[in-house]
């Protein structure tokens, strides 16, 4: 049976232009970026031209996007970075952060930093009041996700950049789930420094970026021989970096989608998950165009989403990038759903080759699968 791919949040398909892109720097120009010769130039002006390509997508110069093995590690080098050429302050982040944040900004607590979790209200909106609060103390670093990878709620993160300035932090913004879906520009998100990922946006998996003001300083992570201007050391993987800049050239093109066809498919689908009497999250509140999280009451999110792979659709539970555990979702938890609504959630992100027909025919096979489960349900009891 094919199976029918709405996991987007979690990773996308490379593009066959990405592949397409990334192939000659395994093949013949397999060049050591930093070596003098005309293996080592190609490989290096590849490397280059990739980070125009990054930093156009943005807006900021290409001098201020630094390579990183992917999201996860330049959330890690931005707070631990930061934190390094700090005195102990407070760290804010907010309260549904990606456990790439949220665990490096724990850490900082063993060596003097304050930990502050902003918090959010019901659709998960950062809870601006909080953050005045929390601001009252100087805050020395703040980092608050653009997008929500569970919800796909999308936060004000100028509003509070313009507060964490006036508070003397620095600012950072996780911005993984939300390039390719919106427009993502660093100088209007008034932030010092921004992370990407290429595989959230038809890239390869293992690259991504700090995208930092320059006049920000920031301690590397690794000691080596100091590659990406001393800031990330280790021999550049050149075909990913190849690889995420083809993805962030396509990206440019590509955004209308999610606003137009994306969004219409999400409403269509959001439509009958209502009509099944659904709990949709963050349903009143501003989101990325292609992700809907949702449960149904009495429906475990787990077995529903092992029924409906088994009948054709990969959709996700919880966290999928994170969790293997059947903890509820410590954002759901945070937006203050029961525990036993936060069980049954389930995530559906559209991506660029869905179609309307898929929707349709995943409602009518989401209906079977609950009768199903419901039966089953009724026998147990
Ligand atoms: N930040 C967010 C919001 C994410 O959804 C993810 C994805 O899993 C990451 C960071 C981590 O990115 P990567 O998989 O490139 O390490």
């Amino acid at each position: 049976m094919a199976h029918v791919y709405f996991d987007h949040n979690a990773t996308t398909p490379p593009d066959e232009r990405v592949v397409a892109a990334m192939l000659p720097f395994f093949r013949e120009h397999y060049g050591n970026a930093s070596s003098r010769h005309e293996f080592g130039t190609s490989a290096r002006k590849a490397v280059e031209h990739a980070r125009e390509q990054v930093a156009a997508l943005i807006g900021v110069e290409p001098s201020q996007v630094v390579f990183t093995s992917g999201g996860t590690e330049a959330n890690n080098l931005f707070i631990k970075g930061t934190a390094g050429y700090l005195r102990p302050g407070q760290i804010a982040v907010s309260a549904i952060e990606h456990p790439c944040v949220a665990k490096p900004a724990q850490e900082l607590t063993r060596t003097g930093w304050k930990l502050r979790k902003l918090g959010v209200d019901c659709d998960g909106r950062l809870d601006l009041d909080d953050v005045d609060a929390a601001f009252k103390e100087r805050a020395g670093i703040v980092s608050v996700m653009l997008a929500n990878n569970e919800t796909g709620i999308v936060q004000d993160i100028a509003a509070v950049a313009e507060k964490a300035h006036a508070a003397g932090a620095v600012m950072h913004t996780d911005a993984v789930q939300a390039l390719g879906k919106i427009a993502v520009d660093f100088k209007a998100l008034n932030v010092d420094a921004l992370t990407l990922s290429a595989h959230k946006i038809y890239g390869p998996k293992g690259v991504g970026a700090l995208v930092h003001d320059k006049r920000t300083s920031l301690r590397p992570l690794l000691a080596g021989g100091g590659h990406e201007r001393g800031l990330r050391s280790g021999t550049e993987n050149v075909p990913a970096i190849v690889g995420f800049g083809a993805a962030c050239e396509l990206a440019v093109s590509r955004v209308r989608d999610f606003t137009s066809r994306i969004a219409e498919m999400r409403d269509m689908l959001e439509r009958g998950l209502d009509d099944r009497g659904a709990v949709l999250f963050s349903k009143n509140a501003r989101r990325v165009p292609n992700t809907s999280y949702f449960a149904f009451p009495g429906v475990d999110g787990e077995t529903l989403v092992i029924e409906l792979d088994k009948a054709g659709y990969a959709v996700a539970s919880g966290a999928a990038c994170s969790s293997t555990s059947t903890e509820p979702s410590a954002t759901l938890l945070a937006m203050g759903v029961a525990p036993e609504i936060a069980r049954g959630a389930v995530r559906v992100s559209l991506g660029h080759g869905n179609t309307l027909e898929q929707i349709d025919a995943f409602l009518r096979t989401l209906d079977f699968v609950l009768l199903k489960l419901k039966r089953l349900t009724a026998i147990a009891v």
